[in-house]
């Protein structure tokens, strides 16, 4: 029987005249019929969260005490541990990733995330002074910080759980509603959580679940209520422009984690095992639907034929649609929709002057897996930089080669993109590795390796790829307000 998923509106589920269908990407079987939130819904969600974060019933969750409020995320949190396997299970069956994948990066990694930010929270410092002030006037000033209010948390879907958690956490954690919209490709473990959240202490209108799409549908009813304090959104860029226009309107916050263009710079010097291997992540782990994923790699003209020869061979190996393959492997894209996407951008290779040494095409399994969205793993040489593969982002298992001959060029190609995300430095020089560093136009520089990440460190974007910064005390910072009380004395 398919799953119903409805809405959470501040502690009641709600079902609604209007679902749709949420088709796995694995072999087109429909995983669940979900209810689409209504703006009434949506509305109803906000206006709750309201009154227990900055409203009249402040006092049951916004005001309440640091330490009950962390008391009852951690309680939370060891709930929502016991429900790993729910919540793995409800991200293969929307992604048809493989168990591998969706236990080690998401899973336990995601969940612990609520104990994590608690445990944050106690080290934010509230600083204050004594001071002479005007006329004579002695004061103390102190400074805390006090929930904006409700935060609005809208998520792609290419790590639902993760993704979620990275905006949930915080948001409770400094004593905000949060209203959850998560991808409408994958509902389930956004659904899952809610679970939890619904069983837990804590208070029924500081969380709630919409389902739906953007425009016209949940995301955009969200993002217009006047009432939402504050927007963390993680998707592409276009969608962040749209939404950065509509939060303009009462000056409500934003952070935006966008889309990238990623590139590799593999040095004469590098250490070819430790480059392959990461590589191997880097451009195909998640099928590419990682914003971090590498979709360009640049190689010393020295290294050049040796590398493509060696990612060659790993493109044309890797696993695909194995969902109980315990290694290395990669499953389908999300959607149908997003595999026509990436197919147009494969197709435009040949008639920008291109060619494929690797993929390039939709692999035939004969079975139930050819009505899935499975792409090949795609590698690419002999394309001038103003190529479309070259410049637009694939969000897929892709990858662009091309040579350099000196340090200063490797640069300037790294940097020829409107987008500022990640990048990878490989190179057993050292000084090389600290000089290349600062000069890359991103906000995360990998040295060596891919995607080795505390989730509490920062996480932003430059250019195209984002605004503000997420990660640690960084996002607890975002979902807070400073206020400052001075005091004559
Ligand atoms: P998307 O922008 O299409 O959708 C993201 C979310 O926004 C979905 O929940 C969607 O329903 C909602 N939405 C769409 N239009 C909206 C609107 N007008 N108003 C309000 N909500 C709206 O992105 P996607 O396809 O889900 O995700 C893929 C993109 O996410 C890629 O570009 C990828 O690079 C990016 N991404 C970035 C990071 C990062 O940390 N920088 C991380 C993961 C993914």
């Amino acid at each position: 029987m398919t799953k119903e998923l409805k809405n959470l509106i501040a502690g009641k589920w709600v079902g609604s005249e209007k679902t749709f269908e949420k088709r796995s990407p694995f072999n087109g079987e429909v995983v669940a019929t979900v209810h689409e939130a209504t703006q009434e819904m949506v509305d109803e969600a906000v206006t709750k969260g309201r009154e227990v974060s900055i409203g009249a019933r402040a006092n049951e969750w916004g005001n309440m005490p640091l330490k009950q409020r962390l008391a009852i995320i951690h309680d939370f949190s060891d709930r929502l541990l016991k429900r790993v396997d729910d919540l793995v299970e409800a991200d293969v069956a929307d992604t048809g990733r493989s168990y591998w994948q969706a236990c080690n990066f998401d899973g336990a990694r995601a969940a612990n995330l609520f104990r994590a930010y608690a445990d944050l929270a106690v080290s934010l410092e509230n600083r204050s002074k004594t001071f002479q002030g005007e006329m004579g006037f002695q004061g103390l000033w102190y400074t805390t910080r006090r929930p904006k209010g409700v935060i609005a948390a809208i998520c792609p879907w290419n790590v639902p759980l993760l993704m979620a958690s990275m905006k949930v956490a915080p948001g409770l954690v400094m004593g905000n509603s949060v209203v959850l919209k998560p991808s409408e490709e994958t509902p389930s473990s956004a659904t899952v959580l809610a679970e939890v959240i619904a069983e837990s202490d804590i208070p029924d209108s500081a969380f709630s679940l919409v389902h739906g799409f953007g425009v016209g549908s949940a995301g955009a009813f969200l993002t217009a209520n006047p009432k939402v304090d504050a927007i963390t959104f993680t998707g592409e860029t276009g969608t962040g422009t749209a939404i950065m226009k509509v939060a303009a309107d009462g000056m409500r916050g934003v952070s935006l984690e966008l889309g990238g263009k990623n590139a590799s710079l593999v040095f004469e010097d590098a250490d070819m095992d430790k480059v392959v291997e990461g590589t191997t992540r880097s451009a195909f782990f998640n099928c590419g639907q990682i914003c971090f994923c590498t979709e360009r790699a640049y190689v010393h003209r020295s290294r050049y034929d040796e590398f493509l020869e060696r990612m060659t061979e790993v493109a044309n190996n890797i696993v695909i649609g194995d969902k109980n393959h315990d290694g290395f492997n990669i499953g389908p894209l999300v959607s149908h929709g997003h595999r026509d996407k990436v197919k147009e951008l494969l197709d435009t290779v040949k008639e920008d002057g291109g060619e494929f040494v690797a993929g390039g095409g939709i692999p035939e399994f004969g079975d139930e897996r050819d009505n899935g969205a499975f792409i090949q793993p795609s590698i690419a040489v002999g394309l001038p930089e103003d190529a479309r593969f070259v410049k637009n982002e694939a969000f897929g298992p892709v990858l662009h080669v091309a040579p350099f001959d000196t340090e200063e060029e490797a640069i300037a190609l790294a940097n020829d993109t409107v987008y500022g995300l990640g990048t990878c430095i490989w190179t057993e020089n050292i000084s090389r590795a600290h000089r290349v560093a600062p000069r890359i136009r991103v906000g995360h520089a990998w040295v060596n390796s891919w995607q080795i990440r505390d989730l509490l460190s920062p996480l932003s974007g430059a250019g195209a790829s984002g605004l503000g910064e997420e990660g640690g005390k960084l996002s607890l910072e975002f979902v807070s307000q400073p206020q400052t009380v001075t005091v004559r004395i």
